[in-house]
């Protein structure tokens, strides 16, 4: 099996870390996947192993209490996390690039300095509050309201679907609202609401199809009351800050797809080799190795998308369209890439203790969430000019 880090395309401290990563993913997440899936269960023994590591603060400068790396560490740690449990990785994706993200980028020096080295420390989590139950791939619909009284903002409405918003380490949620009407068009500002706020609900916890492991609600809030000094960034900016928080997040979805369809071809092969029909190994047949081929194909297409994306952005060149190819090309991989494991395990890929038949569940998401794959055709179509 050639492995990419093996290759010596990453620099040293870059390999380094994924080898770190990688360490811990096989020694700690991926005894205890499984369990966590089936109970549906938050791993807070896991993620506070990754708090430990600094992986919650990677992309943040020292002064925030990060470890002073970039988004592409972070991606690196993403995808090794991806091979062996994609709740895992969410949760770190959702809780760096959606819930401390916006915050770093948009927030002024004292909110910086109340909330960054507490999300960086991976001691507690933010979540990001964007969908609701009638704006979804139109976030712009947003119907949740923010009025200014004297100084604090009152805040009505709903959000959905929103990742990380209710374990026992959640201290904050960042919502969008619209906070009035310019030119006829809704005013859409960002606001923090922590997590004690009265008024504010995270609901039960969904049932999902996957994802078992990470933590999924809907949020309501009935006049929730906060401070002015809440707003996060130039009022009626909200939206447009978001959108850029979810250029930049598709990236790091692309990363951890890259990490299941990669998962899914390292599974493949020890399975391929191992596993006998008719008196030879399953893998010697043609019919299976160009299964693995292909999807060692799809695998290795889709990191070099995602590499594409996060060297322009960390080079500070437009990177829009590229973190759209990255996001779709990588979650069809994910996606294609667990059926085809899933066959390849015959029987053994339908049941649920199996790696590959959670990333069959798993990975459905990841061609939904942050952009579905409609919207990152509308996107990659608009960057053409269509
Ligand atoms: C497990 C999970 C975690 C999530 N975490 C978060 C989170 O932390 N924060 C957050 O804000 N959101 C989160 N989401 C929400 C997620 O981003 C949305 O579900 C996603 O953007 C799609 O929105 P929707 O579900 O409303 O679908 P809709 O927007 O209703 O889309 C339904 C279908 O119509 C298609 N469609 C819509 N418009 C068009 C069009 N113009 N042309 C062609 N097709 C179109 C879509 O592609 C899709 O196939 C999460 C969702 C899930 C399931």
């Amino acid at each position: 099996m050639t492995d990419f880090l093996s290759t010596g395309t990453l620099p040293e401290e870059y390999r380094e870390l994924a080898l770190t990563v990688r360490d811990f993913a096989n020694q700690v997440v991926a005894p205890v996947a499984a369990k966590h899936d089936a109970e549906h269960s938050f791993p807070y023994e896991v993620i506070a192993g990754m708090a430990d590591m600094g992986l919650f603060g990677l992309p943040f400068p020292e002064e925030f209490g990060g470890m002073g790396g970039d988004y592409f560490a972070l991606c690196l740690a993403l995808e090794e996390l991806g091979k062996v449990d994609q709740s895992v990785a969410i949760t770190l994706e959702a809780g760096v690039s959606l819930g401390a993200m916006p915050i770093y980028r948009f927030g002024n020096a004292k909110q910086r300095q109340e909330w960054l080295p507490l999300l960086a420390s991976g001691r507690a989590l933010g979540a990001f509050g964007l969908t609701e139950p009638g704006a979804g791939s139109d976030a712009g619909g947003t119907r949740t309201t923010a009025e200014q009284d004297g100084d604090s903002w009152i805040i009505n409405g709903s959000k959905q679907f929103i990742t990380n918003s209710g374990t026992d380490i959640t201290r904050l949620v960042t919502v969008t609202a619209v906070t009035g009407e310019t030119d006829g068009k809704k005013e859409i500002s960002t606001i923090i609401v922590p997590a004690d706020t009265p008024g504010f609900v995270a609901e039960p916890a969904y049932n999902k199809v996957g994802w078992n492991a990470s933590d999924t609600h809907p949020l309501s809030f009935t006049d929730v009351r906060v401070p002015a000094e809440n707003l996060l960034g130039e009022r009626g900016r909200g939206y447009a800050n978001f959108l850029r928080i979810l250029d930049e997040g598709r990236i790091a979805i692309a990363a951890l797809s890259v990490g299941a369809a990669q998962g899914c071809v390292d599974e493949s092969i020890k399975y391929a080799k191992e596993r006998e029909a008719f008196g030879r190994p399953i893998g010697s047949n043609q019919a299976i190795a160009f299964k693995i081929a292909r999807m060692e194909v799809r695998a290795h297409m889709a990191r070099t998308a995602y590499y594409d994306a996060a060297a322009l952005m960390l080079s500070g060149k437009p990177f829009k369209k590229q973190a759209s190819i990255a996001k779709l090309v990588a979650s069809e991989a994910a996606m294609d890439n667990a059926r085809d494991a899933t066959q390849i395990f015959g029987g053994y890929g339908f049941m649920n203790e199996y790696a590959v038949a959670r990333h069959y569940r798993d990975s459905k998401i990841l061609e939904i969430g942050e952009g579905t794959t409609e919207v990152q055709l509308m996107l990659i179509g608009r960057e053409l000019g269509l």
